[in-house]
């Protein structure tokens, strides 16, 4: 079979929004499933809204994605003397032509048919009069007066247009620049593109590509329109929908697998399976499993995949992504046998990264504050004789496992009558700062004899003085 080759192509007028990080995703994955070439192009033709600060947003969240890339990037705005050559090539073959019509022509054309009721079309003036470029000159296509077009779309199925809808349309300016569909033809075809994969807003597009593809002689490339992606009122998505921006959710506590896995579904489905790995993904990712209907972005499925993502991701491997929010909270840590077991005791109930860090600054601390209310109230004499007793028995225990601390506990336990919570809360509160925390076995284990007995004695201080 011959190589799959793909691309992804943005214009880099703002930052890699959801929609744009699917299309690159959806190409990657093809790319991958087939261990074909993935590459990233960019279209910066329109000098106006191109900007090197988009161009390094787009290949940061890329990277931060983990969608890498085989060639590129190539950028449009150095590929000039490439589409003149193409468009000699054309007017060579008598398939496209100089037209020196003046705007105010032009504009009469439009009018007219705007009055009419009709859609403005070239009458095709200059189309046989053989004229040799002038000052302002533009190149037009000489499309086909009749017949058909067809897209055979991969997801979309037959597409059928009418060639007496097109227009002869401008392929290069005045000051010979190339026009939007030309360069892309161009440049898919000197690339060597034979997948293209992008949103469906580009179906219109497609007719005037395929016609440029067969006047260039080329081979048309498969082509497949995925549904925009939509908000949950179905209306087309925008910021009041939540953050757009792909880099925003890794700085609010995202994984990249998360939303990885969150934009894929967006469009593409393997049975009813939600839950999926990139590795996963590379496996079973292919153009028939592509829905025909628009993807709903929805943040709340999105915080669940990732707490399931984070729940199921490698400690280790989590703590690369964790590290940063926990610089943010000043925590200088590093990966050892106790940030994995920090990590294990708080991986199960938490949503984001953020969630992580937060959970994990007690077992950071120098010493613990007693500000909250609901632990001031736990911090009374009752607690005081339950923690003289608690650290008689860890101080004469070696076995900090999570089962010699139940151990321990059921001891107390019996001692008392008292049930677990009555225990374990104070010790909690004692031990965190907080009502809430992980299980009381595996966050005092992880914690150690040593921290645990210290941060006991400080309570019963507190408790004192208080
Ligand atoms: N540059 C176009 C965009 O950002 C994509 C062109 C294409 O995929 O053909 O929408």
């Amino acid at each position: 079979m011959k190589e799959i080759v793909t691309r992804f192509a943005p214009s880099p007028s703002g930052y890699l929004h959801v929609g744009g990080a699917r299309t690159a995703l959806f190409n990657w994955l093809y790319t991958r499933h087939n261990k074909g070439k993935f590459i990233l192009r960019i279209e910066d033709t329109d000098k106006e809204r191109s900007t090197d600060e988009s161009i390094d947003a787009i290949i940061e969240a890329l990277n931060w994605l983990g969608i890498d890339y085989d060639e590129g990037p190539y950028f449009q705005s150095q590929r000039f003397s490439i589409y003149e050559e193409y468009i000699e090539k054309l007017i060579d073959s008598g398939q496209a032509y100089y037209c020196n019509c003046p705007q105010e022509r032009l504009d009469k054309i439009r009018q007219e048919a705007m009055k009419s009721g009709s859609k403005p079309k070239y009458d095709g003036k200059c189309r046989n009069l053989g004229l040799k470029r002038g000052e302002n000159s533009v190149v037009r296509f000489a499309s086909p007066l009749d017949g058909v077009t067809i897209l055979e779309d991969a997801v979309k199925k037959n597409i059928v247009f009418q060639n007496s809808e097109l227009d002869d349309f401008i392929i290069a300016r005045s000051d010979k620049t190339s026009t939007y569909n030309f360069v892309v033809v161009v440049d898919d075809i000197t690339m060597g593109i034979n997948t293209i994969i992008r949103g469906d807003d580009h179906v219109n597009n497609t007719p005037k590509q395929i016609l440029l593809y067969n006047a260039l002689y080329a081979r048309l490339p498969v082509f497949a329109h995925v549904p925009m992606v939509l908000g949950k009122d179905k209306a087309r998505l925008s910021k009041r929908h939540g953050a757009m921006s792909v880099t925003a959710y890794r700085d609010m506590g995202y994984l990249p697998d998360a939303m990885i896995n969150y934009l894929v579904r967006l469009g593409w489905s393997y049975g009813d399976q939600e839950f999926f790995t990139k590795e996963d993904l590379i496996e079973k990712f292919t153009l028939n499993n592509i829905g025909r209907s628009a993807g709903v972005f929805d943040t709340d499925k999105l915080l669940a995949l990732n707490a399931d993502h984070i729940k199921g991701m490698e400690p280790k491997k989590l703590f690369f992504y964790l590290n940063p929010f926990l610089k943010n909270k000043d925590i200088e840590a590093e990966y050892n046998g106790f940030m994995e077991g920090v990590i294990k005791t708080l991986n199960k109930r938490s949503k984001t990264l953020a969630d992580v860090a937060e959970g994990s600054e007690f077992y950071f601390a120098k010493s613990i504050s007693f500000e909250d209310e609901k632990v001031r109230k736990l911090l009374n004499s009752d607690a005081k004789d339950i923690f003289l007793m608690v650290i008689e028995q860890f101080e004469k225990t070696d076995d900090f496992s999570e089962a010699g601390l139940e151990k321990v506990f059921v001891k107390i336990m019996k001692r008392t009558g008292l049930k677990l919570g009555k225990i374990a809360s104070p010790v909690r509160a004692a031990l965190t700062g907080k009502s809430i925390s992980p299980g009381i076995f595996e966050m005092v284990e992880v914690l150690g004899k040593e921290k645990t007995i210290e941060r006991l004695k400080a309570a019963l201080e507190f408790i004192e003085i208080s």
